[in-house]
């Protein structure tokens, strides 16, 4: 292991107790405006098994460090699927050393979806506390919390049909956004601002962004006030009304068709996504 690492042992996040009864998760890869490495999302799934296993704590929150919460996957890295090796999976998908679509569709399913199933549904309250930019990939950090507290400054885009790609991998927007305005989000690439978020019901609270982290704390302490069990039993209910409504089924769909849209790329352009955008808007700050 290379980098700095804090008393945890981990290098791209922080993990906090700011309050009694309330973990807090940082990204912490400021430099790089928290994109996602590999690393990155194992030390977060980490980090939430911390403080889901912690009987102590009630609520977790998810914050960033830097100027933007985060610009989606890392596309610069390298040799990301032969790191798998250094990393203990979450699911039974296999192959991840295999060439073409097989070897990115276990990458993805593992990293993107199965990682991102696994959060929405730790029995514990979870809320996001965003800001700045949250960049395609970096909807699939927000998304599977359960409360989204976001700055007046914060803005959500979904640029992957931009690059020839069907939506990012944890295809939650029309359970988000609802159906019209997650296909406008889709065709257009457009940013979507904390208060259209809000509007939309995809946001729970919108606040100054002095006020983000003060006020995002006091929510978490005030839920962690009321019984623990009852509190995971109000979050699987409503989890389970969403997947009675085929949000799993359609989940499974969206992500086959992800995967049909990189394997496209690939035999036209020889990478799974379209080559004019990788040095693009992808990353910028
Ligand atoms: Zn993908």
């Amino acid at each position: 292991m290379t980098g700095t690492t804090d008393s945890t042992g981990f290098e791209t996040i922080l993990y906090e107790t700011p309050a009694p009864k309330v973990a807090r998760i940082v990204l912490n890869r400021v430099d790089a405006r928290n994109a996602q490495s590999t690393r990155l999302l194992y030390e977060l799934n980490a980090a939430f098994d911390a403080a889901a296993r912690d009987d102590t704590i009630s609520v977790i929150v998810l914050a960033a460090n830097g100027p933007h919460f985060s610009s989606g996957h890392d596309l610069r890295e390298r040799g990301r699927l032969a790191s798998m090796t250094e990393h203990t999976t979450v699911g039974t998908w296999c192959g991840f050393g295999c060439e073409g679509a097989e070897g990115t569709m276990a990458f993805e399913k593992e990293l993107y979806l199965g990682l991102c199933e696994r959060w929405r549904n730790i029995p514990k309250p979870t809320i996001a506390e965003v800001h700045g930019k949250v960049i395609a990939g970096g909807l699939m950090l927000v998304w599977p919390c359960d409360l989204i507290v976001a700055s007046d400054d914060a803005t959500f885009v979904d640029n992957t049909v931009s690059m020839g790609v069907a939506g990012a991998e944890f295809f939650q927007h029309p359970w988000e956004l609802g159906v019209r305005k997650a296909k406008e989000m889709l065709f257009t690439s457009s940013v979507i601002t904390a208060e259209e978020a809000s509007r939309f019901g995809m946001v729970n609270h919108v606040v100054p962004r002095a006020e983000l982290s003060a006020f995002t704390l006091d929510l978490a302490a005030r839920i962690a006030e009321k019984p623990l069990f009852a509190l995971k039993l109000a979050k699987e209910a409503v989890n389970a009304a969403q997947d009675g409504q085929g949000r799993a089924n359609a989940m499974q769909t969206s992500f086959a068709l992800h995967q049909l849209s990189h394997s496209h790329n690939m035999q036209v352009h020889g990478l799974p996504i379209a080559p004019a955008y990788l040095e693009g808007e992808v990353v910028k700050s």
